[in-house]
């Protein structure tokens, strides 16, 4: 491992607290947002039509989330410092394209959201339900949540996958493979911050032209590990021996160190 990466990665994790528990900081996120989505889901009963505000509350979490990683997390706004500190300096500096996997669920301190930002999401979700509800009514709203807060757990359900060690289900389950490959390229140095921005599936990066691919959406969607359809000014840009092209070679970054 590159001797500034294992520094700080060593750092980190002395500064971790002994009892912190990565699968009980998941457990909470996951308690809560599940919680919020039967809740609400509950609330929706009955709403017929109402039910496909899920969707748009899913495609406007997916555009924010581009959003706020290209510019705030990777952009320093002094308002929301803390957040690209945590994101810049230290996600990046922990994970590059060489070093993308965690040992152990004390590692997950540095890829989940702090247990405050799924209270923080939800009412943010249901902040934009509010309005949605005004012209489509009370259950729109409630939908618009369920599909908001599935967004965010999808993200760390995805992001967390992205940073485990290879594995044959995680390179054949779709979509989990598109976004290991995707968030990799993320990773790369050079790229982070233009290529890449979402992180749960790359709807908005398809549709605003930051995706690495040259594909459809459906391609981009269910593209894999395939290196065969990146941005010719991609492969110019890294060079043949910078970044490995095929999905075999994809492998060696993504498996134990
Ligand atoms: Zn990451
Ligand atoms: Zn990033």
């Amino acid at each position: 491992m590159d001797p500034a990466v294992a520094a700080f990665r060593n750092e980190y994790r002395a500064g971790i607290a002994r009892s912190y528990n990565g699968w009980l900081h998941g457990s909470f996120i996951f308690g809560v947002g599940i919680a919020y989505i039967v809740y609400s889901a509950l609330q929706a009963q009955g709403g017929g039509w109402a039910w496909l505000s899920i969707a748009p509350g899913f495609l406007v979490a997916n555009f924010g989330e581009w959003w706020l990683h290209k510019n705030a997390l990777h952009r320093r706004i002094p308002a929301l410092k803390a957040l690209w500190q945590r994101h810049t300096v230290q996600h990046h500096h922990y994970f590059t394209e060489a070093h993308m996997t965690v040992d152990s669920h004390r590692e997950y301190r540095i890829i989940l959201f702090p247990p405050y930002a799924v209270i923080g999401l939800g009412l943010i979700h249901a902040g934009m339900a509010a309005l949605w509800a005004l012209p489509f009514g009370a259950a729109a709203g409630w939908a618009w949540m369920v599909g908001g807060m599935s967004h965010y757990l999808l993200y760390e359900i995805l992001h967390t996958a992205a940073h485990l060690h290879e594995r044959p289900l995680l390179r054949h389950l779709p979509l989990v493979n598109t976004m290991r490959r995707n968030h990799w390229i993320h990773h790369h140095q050079l790229l982070m911050p233009e290529y890449n921005m979402n992180l749960t599936l790359p709807i908005a990066d398809w549709a605003l032209g930051s995706s690495d691919l040259q594909r459809g959406l459906f391609g981009t969607l269910f593209n894999g590990y395939r290196m065969d359809h990146l941005k010719p000014e991609l492969r110019e840009r890294l060079g043949r021996e910078t970044i490995p092209f095929t999905p075999r070679r994809l492998t060696p970054p993504l498996s134990r160190d």
